[in-house]
């Protein structure tokens, strides 16, 4: 069974999705994480991310994977080129280039070929941006979660700060409605609801209870 969760910058997929997966003993894929993987070794490598070609090679070249490790062994943590970066996901830098590398239609296109792979394995449940859409069209179950920009930059600024990221929060806010625009308004899988997903607005509700509305549409269905 697939289940895809997409929305728009920080409305709780990677949360929600996370639990949702534990609660069923799937297995959890960020999707973002593959794009934030990428883009953390396109900045390492000092390349224009506005570079249509550099990045795109990046991707073929260097697979993204998930593994727990020794040190963690409770989590995946994030590999690109046999570096973990799962630390450096969630950095400013990364934050700002993220949505211009995912813009590129070959990085699309190659990580959208390595989360088809990792999704054959089934039992899962994968997180993004186009995942009902473009990448498991034919997923059991689609979820869009969406919450206000004011919200999102809220949760997003906590986030942070359990990292050691000290942010304002109306700049989180700005960072986070200028990603969204580039990521609905792009050419190739833009970020949309896909039809038959389910819309849950998550502004005034607790992780538990989105979390909660999750199980029951996958338990009334099963
Ligand atoms: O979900 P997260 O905020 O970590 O995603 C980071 C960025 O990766 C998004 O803003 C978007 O540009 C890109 N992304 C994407 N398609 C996906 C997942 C993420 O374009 N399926």
């Amino acid at each position: 069974m697939l289940i895809a969760i997409d929305g728009p910058a920080a409305s709780g997929k990677s949360t929600i999705a996370r639990e949702v997966a534990k609660k069923l003993n799937y297995k959890f894929i960020s999707t973002g994480a593959m794009y934030r993987a990428i883009t953390y070794r396109v900045l390492k490598d000092k390349i224009d991310a506005y570079n249509e070609e550099a990045p795109a090679k990046i991707a073929k070249k260097y697979g993204v994977s998930f593994q727990k490790t020794k040190d963690h062994p409770e989590e995946e943590r994030v590999f690109i080129d046999n570096e973990d970066v799962t630390e450096y996901l969630f950095t400013p830098e990364v934050d700002s280039a993220v949505s211009l590398v995912a813009r590129n239609p070959q990085v699309r296109k190659e990580l959208v070929r390595q989360q088809r792979r990792i999704s054959s394995q089934g039992n899962m449940v994968m997180e993004g941006r186009d995942i009902g859409t473009v990448v498991l069209p034919e997923a059991d179950f689609k979820i869009y979660l969406t919450a206000t920009a004011k919200e999102r930059a809220l949760r997003r600024k906590k986030d942070l700060e359990k990292k050691g990221y000290y942010l304002d929060e109306e700049r989180l806010k700005r960072e986070i409605v200028y990603r969204d625009k580039i990521d609905s308004t792009r050419e190739h899988s833009p970020l949309v609801k896909a039809g038959g997903a389910l819309l849950i607005n998550t502004t005034n509700k607790t992780i538990e209870q989105v979390i909660d509305m999750v199980m029951d549409i996958v338990k009334n269905r099963e």
